[in-house]
């Protein structure tokens, strides 16, 4: 196996809680707890969970957009937690991120033109004005929109069209690693299969690496080479997609996949309902965080031992005392 693109190890963040007249720290939110995986070049890694189980944290902490408390990022090599502000800046051509909300990322006083233009400004990637505008509608038309939209603002397209725009900003500075941070959640399910087939074209055309998040496993299921799946700040499984779709291992996989629907109709798939909610970050409960809510725990070792993550087949890794 080659040095992979992107490395993460026991990578954590823990926001503090504030609290008092002194405004002190009274607590924290383990948001990621000790999170580990690789990302080859040109692969796609699916990274599921509920809302709130630290997926989109993990995504900020790679980009350094928010500091991580400890762990490490490498990035071809090189410590992305150790880089100076300049560094960092160089390495965010080769990383970048497309968010969830298309309404919300895009400056809505800025032309879709400028919104584009602006990466290769400050990347410095077009000599003058006249080749600038020629790699804008060169991007607009590979997200299949076309020049007339450059002199456009973002408020005048559909959600669909706005996510092709961030798409478009992304792929301005010829990255290497794209963090979709829910690409599709918040748009109509009629989009959604076209910006993933979209993702799945620029993938192949300009051989990108995508880390794809996203809070249900249908979306992933057939963009991902390998998928892991997060609870409460730890992946508690990951392996191809193929694998975690067939065998999955993991109580909680196996809920959430549960949800997931099947084409055929003559094939039934007996839905299994989590009782309770995703408890607070703030307080984790102990042993396997997932032990509440899970249908086989026992009241011994789940509730007082953290099963590790333990690789059981090649490739197929899983968090759980009774499974693997
Ligand atoms: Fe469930 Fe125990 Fe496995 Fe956790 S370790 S998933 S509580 S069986």
């Amino acid at each position: 196996m080659t040095q992979p693109l992107l490395s993460v190890k026991k990578l954590v963040k823990r926001f503090p809680v504030k609290g008092g007249l002194l405004r002190r720290t009274v607590d924290h939110v383990h948001a990621v707890s000790g999170v580990s995986f690789d990302l080859q070049a040109g692969e796609t890694l699916g990274l599921v969970g509920e809302s709130g189980c630290g997926k989109s944290t993990t995504g900020r902490l790679i980009l350094r957009l928010i500091e991580p408390t400890s762990g490490e990022v490498n990035f071809e090599g090189r410590d992305v937690t150790a880089l100076d502000h300049e560094k960092l800046g160089d390495l965010r051509r080769d990383m970048q991120i497309i968010f969830q909300d298309p309404f919300a990322s895009l400056n809505p006083r800025m032309t879709v033109g400028s919104i584009i233009a602006e990466a290769l400004i400050i990347h410095k990637l077009a000599r003058t004005a006249r080749e600038r505008e020629d790699r804008v509608v060169e991007l607009l038309e590979t997200v299949g929109l076309n020049a007339d939209h450059m002199r456009r603002f973002p408020h005048e397209f559909s959600g669909g069209q706005r996510q092709r725009i961030g798409i478009a900003r992304a792929l301005a500075v010829k990255p290497k690693l794209v963090i979709c941070d829910e690409p599709v959640s918040a748009l109509d399910v009629s989009i959604q299969a076209q910006v993933v087939n979209l993702l799945e074209d620029l993938q192949e055309k300009f051989g990108l690496t995508f880390l794809f998040i996203a809070h249900d496993l249908s979306v992933v299921e057939h963009i991902s080479d390998r998928v892991a799946v997060m609870y409460l700040g730890r992946i508690v499984e990951i392996a191809s997609a193929r694998d975690l779709y067939t065998n999955p291992l993991h109580p909680y996989t196996e809920a959430l996949l549960s949800a997931v629907p099947i084409p055929d109709p003559t094939v039934k798939r007996q839905r299994i309902m989590l009782k309770g909610d995703v408890p607070s970050p703030l307080r984790p409960p102990s042993g396997c965080h997932f032990h509440t809510r899970c249908p086989i725990a026992n009241a011994g070792q789940c509730r007082s031992e953290v099963p590790e993550l333990r690789e059981v087949s090649p490739g197929h890794w899983v968090s759980c005392h009774l499974r693997g």
